[in-house]
């Protein structure tokens, strides 16, 4: 969340931050130059430790971490818990059938407020012939791949080191960053003399990339250990401009499976066309009747729970860095969905995605037949305040409306031959809702001013398009839930040849110093 130049003077700044600190009125709403004053001090910790701090880093990238491998990830928890440890936290291994998490607990004396930081050190599974490096011997490049990065020998490693050099691994961005700068910052802290000014919980995942199955079950055995008074939530990556960014919230998340039926074989469509019902055309009207050209859904009654945007909401929106012609551009994108509406609008809606219609062949594989079935499968996003049963229901009356019979499992003879048109619905899964943090929260508000104070630029983004079942915290746990995204926008997360950006971080290492050396007091 720092500046990401740092003027060379500011270093001799840091030097004297241990005198700076000591005179920090704390308690009267903190000035720009109280936190600073504590970034200074950190990041000229840091700045004398990078070579060690990237060594850390290494040691726990090196450990392979895919999801489903459960020794794997007890070698990661195990590994991380001796982290821990050697900073003072209470440990405890944390499960519910699935794979290992890890809680840590540090109390402060005399804070009043306790802050729980999520991440997870799992990862996505890896194929190795795509890496240009091996994926779990991280490989420091003094420069992006793609630029033409050349490799920096790691045993050799010495100050000054660019913040432009990139580590390459797999969870370098996503997600393990945040353990390892957490733990610096706590280093940088205490060599500074700087108190925390709240207790300090951590919720680290160890099953985040297989959609952590048992993480409700777990808050709901642990809830009162995992009670605090903000959760951030770091994960992801932050906003394309590189500028310091806060996220208050994710979009929900369901699925349906659709499958339409004409006769119960195919036919000749010369003898039957105009005369045998087509399952690919009812499919088509079936699916511009949902939604119109411009991405509007026109299902009945489909807004009516839709919560409208606050003015703090629509203000956040206005003063976001606008991407658009920047992504018409790289995606070659003449007209957008949207009627012109922003992306950072459009994505506080609802959406209705079709991810893909199934049917018969095209090309050399086209036959000149009417088909028996036709198959689309949607992809619902959901926003505040939807429910996934509220939008089962919308849609299923949708469709009796538009004259289909709905079914769940295969139909009869009979079952077509008695009905105009028949829909079978896979509902897959019960999908979950969205969640958003009000931008007025208290906790909200004090978060921002704080990161405000370090990054006048902040980006404040009131919900991501993308979801993430951060409801499972949100409907279990009375904290407000705050997305801070760390790791650069190109990351690769996912992919191969995933890094990170040295520059995030050492901002990742001073925004965590920075929120734990104010929050309290802020
Ligand atoms: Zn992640």
């Amino acid at each position: 969340m720092t500046k990401s130049n740092r003027a060379p003077f500011q270093l001799l700044i840091a030097a004297a931050a241990g005198l700076l600190v000591s005179t920090i009125g704390f308690g009267q709403g903190l000035s720009a130059t109280d936190v600073n004053a504590v970034i200074d001090a950190v990041d000229g910790y840091r700045s004398e430790r990078e070579a060690a701090i990237i060594r850390d880093f290494v040691e726990l990238l090196s450990i392979p971490n895919v999801a489903d491998n459960l020794s794997d990830m007890e070698r990661n928890a195990e590994h991380i818990e001796g982290m821990l440890r050697a900073r003072d936290f209470s440990v405890q291994r944390l499960g519910a059938g699935g794979a290992p998490y890890v809680f840590a607990e540090r109390l402060t004396p005399g804070a009043a407020e306790t802050v729980l930081i999520y991440a997870h050190f799992d990862g996505q599974p890896v194929q190795e012939e795509n890496w240009a490096y091996p994926p779990f011997s991280p490989t420091l490049l003094d420069a992006p791949l793609q630029a033409g990065g050349k490799v920096i020998d790691l045993e050799q490693l010495v100050g000054p080191i660019d913040p432009e050099w990139r580590l390459y691994a797999r969870s370098a961005g996503d997600d393990k960053m945040p353990v390892v700068a957490l733990m610096h910052a706590l280093d940088a802290l205490a060599a500074n003399d700087i108190e925390l000014t709240v207790n300090l919980k951590l919720l680290l995942d160890g099953e985040e990339e297989r959609g952590s199955p048992t993480v409700g079950k777990l808050i709901d055995s642990y809830g009162e250990l995992l009670q605090s008074d903000l959760l951030l939530f770091c994960d992801g990556p932050m906003h394309q401009s590189r500028q310091a960014q806060i996220v208050f919230g994710v979009r929900g998340s369901k699925t349906l499976d659709i499958t339409t039926y004409g006769a119960t074989r195919p036919l000749h469509s010369g003898h039957y066309g105009n005369w045998a019902p087509n399952p690919v055309m009812q499919m088509t009207y079936l699916l511009t009747s949902m939604r119109d050209e411009s991405g509007r859904i026109l299902i009945e009654n489909y807004y009516d729970d839709v919560t409208p945007l606050t003015e703090l909401e629509r203000d956040a929106i206005a003063s976001m860095p606008d991407v658009t012609e920047l992504l018409q551009n790289e995606l070659s994108i003449h007209s957008p969905e949207g009627n012109g509406v922003r992306l950072e609008e459009l994505i506080t809606q609802p959406a209705i995605n079709a991810r893909g219609i199934v049917a018969g062949g095209v090309g050399a594989k086209g036959r000149n037949i009417i088909l028996s079935t036709a198959t689309a499968s949607l992809n619902l996003r959901l926003v505040p305040a939807q429910r996934p049963e509220r939008v089962r229901e919308l849609i299923e009356a949708h469709m009796v409306k538009e004259g289909f019979h709905i079914i769940y499992e295969d139909p009869s003879a009979e079952t077509l031959r008695n009905h105009p048109k028949v829909a079978k619905l896979d509902w897959r899964g019960s999908g979950y809702p969205a969640l958003r943090t009000p931008l007025d929260d208290p906790a909200a508000l004090r978060l921002t001013k704080l990161l405000r104070l370090t990054a006048p630029d902040l980006i404040v983004t009131p919900t991501m398009g993308g979801s993430l079942p951060l409801h499972e915290f949100g409907s279990r746990l009375s904290a407000p839930i705050i997305i801070l995204p760390l790791a650069n926008h190109d990351n690769n997360q996912h992919a191969e040849n995933e890094n990170i950006r040295l520059q995030n971080v050492w901002d990742a290492i001073s925004t965590y110093a920075a929120v734990l050396a104010t929050y309290g007091e802020m």
